[in-house]
């Protein structure tokens, strides 16, 4: 069956959703915007929206290839995708590999410190409240995941952890942290979902140092695309685009 888009279902910060001629299926635009701050700090970058989805679609595409389990379907152009209609579970989950960002700030670490254990951290999806951190006994008595499922998404997180820390040092970047989401699909299989580009993930050149990721645009030091385009220049060439 050709899947055709139909109507838009929601229009986020940096992406909008359209239903499909297939009710499994979803049609993601991504829109050529930035935001942070939970959205206070607002900008339109031209062609934002084709580096983000198309990063997103070869990390989705790798991830799918080393036999993960994720929402996405395939690649359409150079901004969209087809992805599995997903019911998202309102809990961001971040894994961080070396001190940055809130964590640095928070509890006052040198930036780039290495993290032992690797740290997880949860925070409840709700811009209302300003994305709150969460532990587990507040997303159980809140009811926002099960054990069994935040079980099965720290062991997933950890697992793509190894897989992009693995792939990024192989093109020169250094993997710091990232934030995913999860989300249950029409058969009640939870996977990844949301979006995997450097709007969710700090990523540094090892050589140069230079930030390739939304940090550059969080803290106004330069245009965001010149990282975002040497991100997808060295993964479409690792990875045979
Ligand atoms: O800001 P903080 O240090 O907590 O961010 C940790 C990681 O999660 C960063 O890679 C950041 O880009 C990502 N993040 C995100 N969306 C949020 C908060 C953080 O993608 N709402």
């Amino acid at each position: 069956m050709t899947v055709t888009k139909g109507e838009l279902l929601a229009e986020g910060k940096a992406k909008a959703v359209y239903a499909t001629n297939d009710a499994a299926v979803l049609w993601l635009h991504s829109l050529d915007q930035a935001t942070a701050l939970n959205g206070k700090q607002k900008a339109e970058i031209t062609d934002k929206g084709r580096l983000t989805t198309q990063i997103s679609q070869l990390l989705f595409q790798y991830l799918n290839n080393q036999g993960l389990q994720t929402h996405f379907i395939e690649a359409l152009g150079e901004t969209d995708m087809l992805v599995k209609k997903l019911q998202m579970l309102p809990v961001e989950v971040v894994i961080r590999n070396y001190a940055a960002g809130h964590f640095a700030t928070r509890y006052n670490v040198p930036m780039l410190q290495p993290l032992t254990p690797i740290v997880q951290e949860y925070y409840y999806k709700n811009d209302a409240l300003d994305d709150p951190a969460l532990n587990q006994s507040q997303i159980f008595a809140l009811n926002l995941a099960t054990p069994a499922q935040i079980a099965f998404m720290d062991e997933q997180a950890l697992k793509i952890n190894d897989l992009l820390q693995q792939l990024f040092a192989q093109i020169g970047i250094q993997f710091i942290d990232f934030k995913i989401e999860f989300g249950v699909d029409g058969t009640g299989m939870l996977m990844l979902g949301d979006e995997l580009s450097p709007d969710n993930m700090r990523l540094i050149d090892i050589e140069t140092g230079a930030s390739l990721d939304k940090d550059v645009f969080r803290q106004g030091t330069g245009d965001l695309r010149e990282g975002y385009r040497i991100v997808l220049q060295r993964l479409a060439e690792k990875l045979g685009e």
